[in-house]
């Protein structure tokens, strides 16, 4: 991340500069350091899907895919909505197929906002929404979540919403705070969403990812919210598959007409093998998708307790692949961009600054994520090697 100006860059993307994805994972690589940066698995998903797309491939699935996507995975992206979810989306006129859930949230402001129009997202905020608002020539207007527990502040969420709201991206479960919005919070946000008649985008790329019996439920479900919500998720974190980049919007027809007129000259289409991959992933049995949440939570535990031996203050997360710390107990200055950028020399793990995903700096500054979707034996050395910092 710099925030040095660039010659040639729009104005409208100066301050972005390279993602802190790409420059902590190029670290990892220059330094041999265990990468708990970037949310990634170390193992492969299902067989299963795995072979799909290898008898994709081979049975000559290699050319441009319809531009609404595949009609098996279309299928099978309504089976999986209606049968989690309990809402049900019309496969020809209300899902569409994207390269990743961030193709679909760049699509969806892009084609639902207008230049000037404010977008509300809660913050700390994933980091292409961010970038995605300034191209759509939109403004946005934070509501900052705070630990421990990252509740939301309703007050501030209706505070800041004015004439010019034109959306609220809410994000759950959430990236980095680990966060599960509660069914009062979202309660809460489908009230004021009806009230001000505002478009939300949900991003539940994390949606099976859930720990401790925490339930994710999507906005979508709540009354009077299905029509006005555009859901995204993807396929990525579900069957460890973030290097196929399917996703998928569902929401009523009007709105995923507006969202597809844009994501068709983004990419037009993407990654034909994967989609009838990606179906029959959707379509196990629900003993995958617990075990999956299982396991997660059993990694999130380790590293949980190994970050805590280490001296940090932890905040445990209720989903997702990261847990956030505070890292002022080993580092009173609270300079997280600097503690990541000499970790992998000082103890050869990677991190991630989450004052990068904040606006307000101070809110954030101190903040380190940690990725725990990964083999137990890597958090094991991770720990041994971040303990050794107490020293
Ligand atoms: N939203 C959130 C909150 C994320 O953490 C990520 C990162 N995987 C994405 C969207 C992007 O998803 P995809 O890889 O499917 O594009
Ligand atoms: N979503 C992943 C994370 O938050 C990274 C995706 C990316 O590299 N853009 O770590």
């Amino acid at each position: 991340m710099t925030n040095a100006r660039l010659p040639y860059l729009t104005a409208k993307l100066q301050g972005f500069g390279t993602t802190i994805f790409a420059e902590m994972s190029a670290l990892a690589a220059s330094t041999g350091a265990i990468n708990l940066g970037q949310g990634f698995p170390d193992t492969d998903g299902p067989r299963e899907v795995l072979d799909a797309a290898i008898e994709a491939i081979n049975g000559g699935l290699n050319q441009y895919p319809p531009g609404p996507g595949m009609a098996v995975l279309r299928e099978a992206i309504s089976e999986h909505r209606l049968r989690f979810q309990g809402v049900s989306y019309d496969p020809d006129t209300e899902i569409l197929v994207s390269v990743g859930a961030t193709e679909a949230l760049a699509a969806a402001l892009i084609g639902l906002c207008d230049s000037g129009d404010e977008v509300l997202v809660l913050e700390p905020t994933y980091d292409s929404y961010q970038a995605c608002i300034s191209m759509a020539g939109a403004v946005p207007r934070f509501v900052t979540l705070h630990p421990p527990a990252y509740d939301l502040d309703i007050d501030a969420v209706r505070a800041a919403i004015n004439p010019k709201t034109r959306l609220l991206l809410i994000n759950s479960p959430h990236n980095p705070t680990g966060k599960v919005l509660t069914a009062d919070e979202l309660a809460s946000i489908a009230a004021l969403a009806i009230e001000h008649d505002l478009i939300v985008v949900t991003d539940e790329v994390y949606e099976h990812l859930v720990y401790d019996g925490t339930k994710h439920i999507s906005l979508a479900t709540l009354p009077g919210m299905r029509d006005r919500t555009v859901v995204i998720s993807s396929g990525g974190k579900t069957f460890n598959t973030t290097g196929w980049k399917i996703g998928w919007v569902c929401a009523s027809a009007p709105l995923v007409t507006a969202v597809r007129t844009a994501k068709q000259f983004l990419t037009y289409v993407g990654g034909a093998p994967f989609q009838p991959a990606i179906a029959v992933g959707l379509r196990l049995g629900d003993d995958y998708f617990e075990r999956l949440a299982t396991d997660l939570q059993s990694k999130r535990d380790r590293l949980v307790s190994g970050l805590e031996q280490a001296g940090f203050e932890v905040y445990r997360p209720s989903g997702t692949y990261f847990v956030t710390v505070d890292i002022r107990p080993l580092q009173p200055d609270g300079d997280g961009l600097a503690f990541c950028r000499s970790l992998p020399d000082r103890a050869g793990v990677v991190g991630i600054p989450n004052v990068v995903f904040y606006d307000d700096k101070p809110a954030g500054r101190h903040m380190v994520r940690f990725a725990f979707c990964k083999r137990d034996d890597v958090i094991d050395e991770a720990v041994t090697r971040l303990k050794e910092l107490q020293r």
